[in-house]
C-alpha cells in the first residue's frame, strides 16, 4: 500500500515538475467544464477537464484509459474562465508528458512521434520533398539578405490541398514586394503539436535543432503560414534561446493592406463567415486582422459566428487531435459547418492548416461539401488580385 502512494506522490511530483504546477491552485469549481467544447456535442462526451485536473493532483491515481486525456484539443476556452488562473493546458501538456514516458499514448499520435523522428514531420512525408509545394513559382532561398524567413507549416509543405495556402500566401507576398525567402529541407517541424502529446524530448531536440539552424542562416524576423507555428516560435522558443520577431502571415497583410501594397481589386460577390483559429484567437490575441482583410475585398457580405473571438468554438484540430478519430455527433467541426450553413454562407474562412483539414471534413460528413466551400483568408486575397 505504502509502495502505491510512493509511487503516486511521485508521478504528482513529475506533473508539477513538466510544468503542472497550477494543480494546486484549482479549487474544482468546474467552470473549466462548463465551458468545454466537449459539453456542446450531440453525444455525451466521457471527457471533463475538471476531474482530468483531480486526477492530476492524485498523481494520476485513477486514470485507466491511455486515451481520455488526449481528448482535449488545447483550445484554451477553460483558460480564458477559470477564475483561479490555472493554466489548464500546461497541466494537461504536464500529465501527458507522464504517459508519454510511459508509452501510454494514442497508437496515431505513436505513428506522429515515430514519423517525427524519423523525417522531422508529422505527416510520414519524405523531408527532402519539404518544398515541392513551391512547384512552377520562382520562390527565393533565404541567405541572410532578406528581411524575413518565410517558414511554412508542415501540413501546407506536404499535403496537396494545403499546398494551395503556402502557393498563394509566397505569391501574395511577393507581389506585395515583401522581402523574404525560404530555407526548406533544412527546416524541421515547430514542434507545437508534438509538445502537446506531452513529447518533451522529442520537442526540445526540433527547437534546437530549428534555432541552430535559423541563426546560422542569419534569420531576424519569420513569417508563418500557420498560427501554431507561430504561437510555438513566439512563446516556448525563447526557452530555448531562439528570439526571433514572429508574425503570422494575417498580421503582415493587414499592414500590407494599409500600405496600400495589397490591393484587393476584384470583387468575389459572396457571403464570408469567419472560422477563429485557437491559436490566432483565443491564444494570440489576432483578432482585427483577419477580419481588415476579409472586409477589404469588394463585394463580400461579412457574417459572424454566434460566439466570436475568445467565445469562440474550436475545429477540434489542435492539441494532436487532428491526428485522432473522432466519432459523428462527437465533432467540433461538424458544428462549425453546419452553424456556416445555418447562416447561408457561401465561404467558410478561416486562416489556420488545421481548421481547413477539420472544417472540409465536416462539410463532406455533413454532406454540404457541394453547397458550401472552404478557404484559407490568403486564397481569397490571391484570387481578389488576379
Ligand atoms: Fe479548477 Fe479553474 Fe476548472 Fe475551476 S475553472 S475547476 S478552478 S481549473
Amino acid at each position: 500500500m505504502s509502495e502505491a502512494v510512493n509511487y503516486f506522490d511521485e508521478v504528482r511530483e513529475v506533473v508539477l515538475e513538466m510544468g503542472g504546477q497550477d494543480i494546486t491552485l484549482c479549487k474544482q469549481c468546474g467552470l473549466c467544464s462548463g465551458s468545454c467544447p466537449w459539453g456542446r456535442m450531440e453525444k455525451e462526451s466521457p471527457f471533463s477537464i475538471r476531474q482530468m485536473i483531480y486526477m492530476g493532483r492524485l498523481g494520476l491515481d485513477g486514470y485507466e484509459s491511455d486515451d481520455i486525456l488526449f481528448a482535449c484539443t488545447t483550445c484554451g476556452q477553460c483558460v480564458v474562465r477559470c477564475p483561479r488562473g490555472v493554466n489548464i493546458i500546461n497541466v494537461v501538456r504536464a500529465m501527458r508528458s507522464v504517459l508519454c514516458e510511459t508509452g501510454g499514448i494514442p497508437k496515431n499520435l505513436k505513428a506522429v512521434l515515430g514519423s517525427i523522428n524519423s523525417n522531422s514531420n508529422p505527416w510520414s512525408q519524405d523531408s527532402e520533398k519539404r518544398t515541392s509545394w513551391t512547384q512552377g513559382l520562382d520562390i527565393p532561398t533565404f541567405n541572410g539578405e532578406q528581411e524575413y524567413l518565410l517558414f511554412v507549416c508542415c501540413t501546407s509543405a506536404f499535403d496537396g490541398r494545403s499546398q494551395k495556402i503556402a502557393r498563394a500566401i509566397a505569391t501574395t507576398l511577393q507581389k506585395a514586394g515583401v522581402s523574404f525567402g525560404i530555407i526548406g529541407n533544412e527546416e524541421k517541424c515547430c514542434g507545437e503539436a508534438v509538445r502537446k502529446i506531452g513529447a518533451e524530448e522529442e520537442f526540445t531536440n526540433l527547437a534546437e535543432a530549428n534555432i541552430e539552424l535559423f541563426n546560422g542562416k542569419g534569420v531576424k524576423k519569420i513569417i508563418t503560414t500557420s498560427p501554431h507555428c507561430y504561437w510555438t516560435f513566439k512563446n516556448e522558443y525563447p526557452e530555448f534561446g531562439g528570439e526571433f520577431e514572429v508574425i503570422h502571415y494575417t498580421e503582415l497583410y493587414a499592414q500590407l493592406l494599409k500600405d496600400g501594397k495589397i490591393k484587393p481589386a476584384k470583387g468575389l460577390d459572396k457571403k464570408v463567415i469567419y472560422h477563429e483559429p485557437c491559436y490566432l484567437g483565443r491564444h494570440s490575441k489576432v483578432f482585427e486582422a483577419p477580419r481588415e482583410i476579409i472586409t477589404s475585398i469588394p463585394d463580400v457580405q461579412f457574417m459572424e459566428f454566434d460566439k466570436i473571438k475568445d467565445d469562440s468554438m474550436c475545429c477540434s484540430g489542435g492539441g494532436a487531435r487532428i491526428w485522432m478519430e473522432t466519432e459523428a455527433g462527437m465533432r467540433f467541426s461538424d458544428v462549425k459547418a453546419q452553424e456556416a450553413m445555418d447562416k447561408e454562407a457561401d465561404y467558410l474562412v478561416t486562416a489556420c492548416p488545421y481548421c481547413i483539414v477539420m472544417l472540409e471534413d465536416s462539410l463532406k460528413n455533413i454532406d454540404k461539401d457541394e453547397k458550401m466551400a472552404v478557404k484559407d483568408l490568403s486564397e481569397l486575397i490571391a484570387d481578389s488580385m488576379e
